[in-house]
């Protein structure tokens, strides 16, 4: 027999295949979770092909990065989610990852090395699909803290502080920071204050995951609200961030991964761990995205061209929300399609089951995650008509 004949058959990762199968010209893909312009297309920011054209006409040579990676681009990355006045910046312990998922993939083995409470990470219900995954496999525990209220199709605001007051004193809470994936439920700035006060009482530990700042709200400074919230309130905070969605570099894999620590002593022996944990996985990260993302952040002109794209990006999701919303009134729906709009980020919850999810697709050509999840992106002007009399059609 073989040797991988015992190898049994995974699940698909992606549920693309029936999208992609489909004839009809009209048909919508709204499972997708990267940005696409109003053509549909994928978009590769100006202010990158600039800054990479300006990476490559400085004839860099391509030796190694060290195992934290490129020190401009981690430098510029603490600046732009920790704010340039944050007192953190020089407590802190960053390396460069291959992007979020990398980034918390470094922090789950961290934490299963040297967290000093339960080896446990509370996510929220639901969180992203690969948080459990990521951090199943560095080898913590996970447990869910109440985030949805499916009735209100918004956030279960007291569901989540009991939970958060019902965990064992000390243990790891992950946040998702902005643009809540797969709900677009974001805790108010208020409600945020609140949740801070309640992981301090409980001396419980935070890790945010940060991979949609400046996607969200179209700002990078509101979007990173709860991180820099929670860090002024004195929490060392642990921190994902992810350049795929705000530059658009998503293949290029770049991203981050920081603690912030009591002081510089501190630092100096995190940073030499997470080293460790570093080698082993992929001894040192590519350079080719750092260096991108880094004459970004780093070159002034191109720093606010960008900011300005982010905030393209943000606003083209959220005028396709208003859309989406309208276009559902006009037909004379009878919901309150309120959230698709209160709803932040790439991704909106529409309430639909997974049998009227279904229905959309096999009926309209509409796919997307079963869940009733639709990833706002794959909205046009020119698509949002019909999807509206889609949803109408199977929702009513
Ligand atoms: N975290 C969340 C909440 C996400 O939605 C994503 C991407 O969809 C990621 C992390 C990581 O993405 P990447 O590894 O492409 O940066």
């Amino acid at each position: 027999a073989s040797t991988w004949a015992n190898v049994p058959q995974g699940p698909p990762v992606r549920i693309t295949e029936a999208f992609k199968a489909d004839k009809f010209p009209q048909k919508i893909n709204l499972g997708v979770g990267a940005y696409r312009d109003d053509q549909g297309k994928p978009y590769v920011l100006p202010s990158v092909l600039k800054a990479e054209s300006k990476v490559i006409a400085a004839l860099m040579n391509k030796e190694y990065a060290g195992i934290t990676g490129v020190p401009e681009f981690t430098k510029a990355a603490a600046v732009l989610a920790y704010g340039a006045d944050s007192t953190a910046l020089d407590r802190l312990a960053i390396t460069q990852s291959i992007s979020g998922t990398g980034a918390l993939r470094i922090g789950g083995a961290f934490l299963a090395r040297f967290f000093p409470g339960a080896k446990t990470i509370y996510i929220p219900q639901p969180s992203w699909a690969n948080h459990a995954a990521v951090f199943k496999d560095a080898g913590l525990t996970v447990e869910k803290y109440a985030y949805y209220n499916k009735d209100t199709i918004g956030l279960d605001f007291d569901g989540m502080l009991a939970d958060i007051k019902a965990a064992p004193s000390g243990s790891a809470f992950l946040f998702h920071a902005c643009a809540h994936n797969p709900t677009g439920v974001d805790p108010t700035p208020d409600q945020w204050r609140q949740i801070e006060a309640a992981v301090k009482a409980k001396g419980h530990f935070s890790f945010f995951d940060m991979a949609y700042q400046g996607f969200a709200s179209g700002n990078i400074h509101q979007d990173a609200f709860a991180v820099r919230h929670f860090v002024a309130q004195g929490h060392n905070v642990a921190l994902a961030q992810s350049f795929a969605k705000n530059m658009g570099l998503y293949g290029e894999r770049i991203g981050a991964f920081s603690l912030v620590c009591a002081d510089k002593a501190e630092q100096k022996r995190v940073d030499s761990q997470v080293k460790i944990i570093v080698r082993p996985l992929y001894s040192n990260p590519p350079i080719h995205g750092a260096r991108i993302a880094s004459a970004i952040l780093n070159t002034p002109a191109l720093y606010d061209e960008w900011l300005l794209e982010v905030k393209e990006m943000a606003d083209r999701i959220i005028t396709m929300r208003a859309a989406l919303k309208e276009g559902l009134e006009k037909l004379g729906s009878k919901h309150d399609w309120s959230h698709i709009t209160s709803q932040i980020g790439m991704f909106a919850y529409t309430g639909l089951t997974p049998e009227q999810m279904d229905q959309l697709a096999k009926e309209h050509s509409v796919y997307a995650t079963r869940d009733g999840r639709i990833s706002v992106a794959g909205i046009t002007s020119e698509n949002v008509g019909r999807l509206a009399e889609a949803i109408f059609k199977v929702k009513g």
